[in-house]
C-alpha cells in the first residue's frame, strides 16, 4: 500500500492546496493530510477547525484521511507507514526552503522521500496568508478558497475583527 503525507498549516485550505490534494490522491493508495500544530506561527483557525475545513472540501475523495500532528514530520510519516511526503512548489521563492526541508527530512529518515508537485498555474500566486489578508479587509475571496468553506472563513475573520 502506497501511503503519502501532505503536510501543511492549511490556515485555511485554499484552491491551490486542493489542487495538490486532488492530483496527489490519484498517485497513491492513501493520502494523509497532516495538519501541523505549528507553535512558531499564530494561526487564525484552530487545528480542529482546519481539520474540519479540510474534511469538508475533500469529502468526495475516497482515499483521504485528515489528521493533526505535532513534532517531526518524519516521525509522523513513520508512525503512519508513509513513504512519501508531498509538497507543492509555487515559485522559485519556495524552492530554497523546500529543498532544505526535503534534504533534512531525508537525512533524518532515509526511508521517506519528498515528492514535489508544481502548482497549477492558476493558483501560482495563492497562499493562505493572502487569503487571510484579503478577507480581513472584507475583500472577495471566492476565487481563492473552495465555495463550501467561504462562509466559515468570512465568519472566522469577522469574529476575530470584532474582538
Ligand atoms: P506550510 O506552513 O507548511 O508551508 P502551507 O499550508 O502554507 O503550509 O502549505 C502547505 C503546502 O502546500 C506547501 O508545500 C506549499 O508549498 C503548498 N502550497 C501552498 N499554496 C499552494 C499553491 N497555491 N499551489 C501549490 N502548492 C501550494
Amino acid at each position: 500500500m502506497r501511503i503519502a503525507i501532505y503536510p501543511g498549516s492549511f490556515d485555511p485550505v485554499t484552491l491551490g492546496h486542493l489542487d495538490i490534494i486532488q492530483r496527489s490522491a490519484k498517485m497513491v493508495d492513501l493520502l494523509i493530510i497532516g495538519v501541523l500544530n505549528n507553535k512558531s506561527k499564530s494561526p487564525i483557525f484552530t487545528v480542529p477547525e482546519r481539520v474540519n475545513l479540510l474534511k469538508e472540501v475533500t469529502k468526495d475523495i475516497p482515499n483521504i484521511s485528515i489528521e493533526a500532528y505535532e513534532g517531526l514530520l518524519v516521525d509522523f510519516a513513520q508512525e503512519r507507514k508513509a513513504s512519501i511526503i508531498i509538497r507543492g512548489l509555487r515559485a522559485i521563492t519556495d524552492f530554497e526552503y523546500e529543498l532544505q526541508l526535503a534534504q533534512t527530512n531525508r537525512k533524518l529518515n532515509p526511508v521517506v522521500d519528498t515528492v514535489f508537485l508544481t502548482t497549477n498555474v492558476n493558483y501560482a500566486y495563492l497562499s493562505s496568508s493572502i487569503v487571510r489578508e484579503i478577507a480581513s479587509y472584507g475583500g472577495d475571496i471566492s476565487q481563492f478558497v473552495p465555495n463550501t468553506i467561504l462562509q466559515s472563513v468570512y465568519d472566522k475573520i469577522k469574529s476575530i475583527r470584532s474582538v
